[in-house]
């Protein structure tokens, strides 16, 4: 029996597919390695979004080269992933790599087995990235991280191309999927013991399904997956302030198993970046949305992603964001330097903002960002919050930790077999990044 190992770079989108490689290996009847040096199969599932993730993606691939000599075809390496989806990156890999096995991008991730088998057969490497998306592919196994809780997608790729970003060129066109589709799905993991589901899309707010009752938006489907019994949250990632609609935001209100959390990214807090980034919201929309949310769900949580530095921006529009950020009053955010992306039209500007005044910018904005999450959290100090325990904390033996309603992260003390279980923990005290408690026996 071959082992596997896969190394996972980027968001809860690759995350996801190595989870589905995972199942589909499995199903194959490959075992699972515990690491990257005993697996005989090792596959790396690359991201684009960061600058430079391609220099260090090539030297981690790199030190694979003398254990690959050595073994020839006892030891099998694949690379899939965004990266895969850029013909430069293919390039350099047939150029430097040739030693690499399989290599498939992110549209025909469920050819998998199929390469594998081909590579074993016919002896010879196995290359295979299409330029589209094609059908989506229904009924894929997934090995999940963990039992009681699952991301589910409900859409594919990204037709908006904000100006900096690289998903449009690599995931494709927008694809939603049938809601019956979804839906059968959840049902199958709830009866698996999954208790929260993660929606995931790059812009959930704008699914459109296509299904046998007629076309189903974001709400819809929310409302269709809050039916089903024995599912308890229902949680998503990402929104689009854009496509961001009063529909979903009575949602909110009124269906429980929605979880009290939005992630609604911003980017800048400058109507002029805003446009300049072709995020097609303004800073006064983005703020009436924020409005619109706290006044329907006065205790909801909001988190959002800023990028510092775009090309042009001044000191007083950067202001304009640490303005926004003082407003809005995020419970966290993923701050990011704007950093180019080969191929996207920020990346031809002249104008960027040199590297310094940019970690300058960062670093005022992080301040802001973490005082801000600091008071967020004091204020839970004395509440008794339901805790999804996720497991033992990473942290400190002994102690568990777990995600409120609100996706705070919570650490407490608890008696054995507690994971994947639903405790009222009342909050003792609080830092900048999560909340600590003591579990309350009912
Ligand atoms: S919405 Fe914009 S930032 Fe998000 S994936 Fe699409 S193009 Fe990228």
């Amino acid at each position: 029996m071959k082992t596997f190992h896969i190394t996972t770079f980027g968001c809860q989108m690759n995350e996801h597919d190595s989870e589905i490689m995972a199942g589909m290996l499995m199903e194959k009847g490959y075992a699972p390695a515990d690491s990257r040096d005993s697996a005989d199969i090792v596959i790396f599932n690359t991201c684009s979004i960061r600058e430079n993730a391609d220099k260090r993606f090539f030297g981690t691939l790199g030190t694979l080269k003398k254990r690959k000599m050595a073994e020839r075809e006892a030891f099998t390496v694949c690379v899939c992933g965004c990266m895969m989806q850029q013909q430069h990156i293919i390039d350099t890999l047939k150029a430097k790599f040739p030693w690499v096995d399989v290599v498939f991008g992110t549209h025909n991730l469920h050819e998998l087995p199929k390469l594998l088998d081909n590579l074993y057969t016919e002896k010879k490497k196995q290359l295979e990235v299409w330029p589209d998306g094609g059908e989506i592919v229904e009924g894929l196994p997934a090995e999940r991280l963990f039992k009681h809780k699952s991301f589910v997608n409900i859409m594919y790729g990204c037709n908006n191309f904000c100006s900096y970003c690289i998903v449009p060129y690599t995931r494709g066109r927008e694809r939603s999927r049938k809601p019956e589709d979804i839906v059968a799905e959840v049902k199958r993991l709830v009866a698996d013991g999954v208790k929260e589901v993660t929606l995931l899309g790059q812009n959930v707010n704008s699914y459109k399904g296509c299904g046998e009752k007629g076309q189903a938006d974001f709400t819809d489907l929310i409302y269709m997956l809050a039916d089903i019994e024995g599912l308890e949250r229902i949680r998503f990632m990402t929104s689009h302030p854009k496509d961001l609609s009063d529909k979903l935001i009575e949602a909110f209100k009124n269906c429980d198993k929605l979880c009290k959390y939005i992630h609604l990214p911003v980017q800048s807090g400058s109507t002029k970046v805003l446009k300049e980034m072709n995020r097609k919201y303004s800073r006064e929309h983005y703020l009436e949305l924020v409005k619109k949310i706290k006044t329907a769900v006065p205790e909801i949580t909001i988190s959002t992603d800023i990028i510092v530095g775009f090309p042009g921006e001044t000191e007083e529009e950067f202001e304009d964001t640490l303005k926004l950020a003082e407003e809005v009053g995020y419970d966290s955010a993923f701050t990011f330097l704007y950093s180019i992306r080969e191929g996207t039209p920020a990346a031809r500007r002249e104008d960027q903002v040199p590297e310094e005044t940019k970690h300058e910018r960062f670093n005022r904005l992080v301040d802001l960002i973490n005082s801000t999450s600091a008071q967020k959290n004091a204020e839970y100090v004395g509440r008794v919050e339901k805790v999804l325990v996720d497991g033992a904390s990473r942290s400190k033996d002994s102690v568990y930790e777990g995600r409120t309603d609100g996706f705070k992260l919570v650490n407490f003390l608890g008696p054995e077999g507690l994971e994947g279980k639903i405790v009222s923990v009342k909050i003792t005290d609080s830092n900048t990044f999560s909340l600590s408690g003591e579990m309350v026996r009912e």
